[in-house]
């Protein structure tokens, strides 16, 4: 079955990776994800690449609130996605993906470091690249990072995974008459009610015109069912 998709960029956050301790990793959710991901790039052929968050291990804003300098927060932040990167790794190499984490933070006893050229050259490959270490610059979010990244890589679209199925006019967790939105603007994500992705994220992205999908992933067959544009799964924020 082919995909609407030939390059997607995956943004996990690091809290989907925490499982049900709602910190640092678990294995075994680990695990599920990446034999999510494995199955849906083999049914349908695309290329998928991963930013993985940090936030199971350490948010640099929260952290400078407690005492520690902001960019040295963020600094442990960006290190954190590349634990996460490097679970994420083993467990796709597990399951015989070929795998390459590169990070924007040089970290050579580890992975790769981030050159353009070298991961179009793994994607091309057929290999999943995951980006780790952020953009490589306090202030900024893995959100942005993967907005970054999906630009740079040349991907159609870039896909955060998310706890809900989409978009709604309020937080659907909070208020029980949210509304599901399909489509939604660039103008509209960057209204504080719907929250999509922080304001540097999106902005990039509608600058780019780089379609923004929302979904669950944590729901079984969900990655397979967004990929094949199953109606429903989903909301996309794009140029209206
Ligand atoms: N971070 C950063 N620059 C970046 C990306 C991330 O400083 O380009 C830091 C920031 O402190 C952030 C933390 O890394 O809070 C973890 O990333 P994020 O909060 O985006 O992770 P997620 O919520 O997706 O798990």
């Amino acid at each position: 079955m082919s995909s609407e998709y030939k390059r997607v960029l995956l943004k996990i956050s690091g809290e989907a990776l925490a499982g049900k301790q709602g910190f640092g990793i678990d294995p075994e959710t680990v695990e599920w994800v990446a034999e999510e991901i494995k199955n849906a790039i083999e049914k349908h052929n695309v290329s998928v690449s991963l930013v993985i968050g940090g936030g199971n291990f350490m948010r640099g804003a929260q952290v400078s609130k407690q005492g520690i300098e902001r960019t040295t927060a963020d600094y442990m932040g960006m290190m954190s996605t590349v634990i996460n990167a490097l679970g994420f790794q083993d467990m796709m190499e597990k399951k015989g993906v070929p795998t390459r984490v590169l990070s924007a933070i040089k970290m050579e006893q580890l992975c790769e470091q981030y050159i353009r050229r070298r991961a179009m050259r793994h994607i091309e490959k057929g290999r999943v690249v995951i980006f780790a270490g952020g953009t490589g610059n306090p202030y900024f979010s893995t959100d942005t990072a993967a907005v970054l990244r999906a630009v740079e890589v040349n991907a159609d679209v870039i896909m955060k995974a998310t706890k809900v199925n989409g978009i709604y006019d309020k937080d659907p967790e909070k208020c029980a008459d949210a509304n599901f939105l399909e489509t939604v603007s660039y103008d509209d994500a960057l209204e504080d009610n719907i929250k999509v992705m922080d304001h540097t994220a999106i902005a990039l992205a509608k600058e780019n015109e780089l379609p923004i999908k929302v979904f669950a992933l944590m729901e079984k067959g969900n990655f397979d069912k967004v990929l094949a544009g199953v109606e429903g799964i989903g909301s996309t924020v794009k140029k209206s």
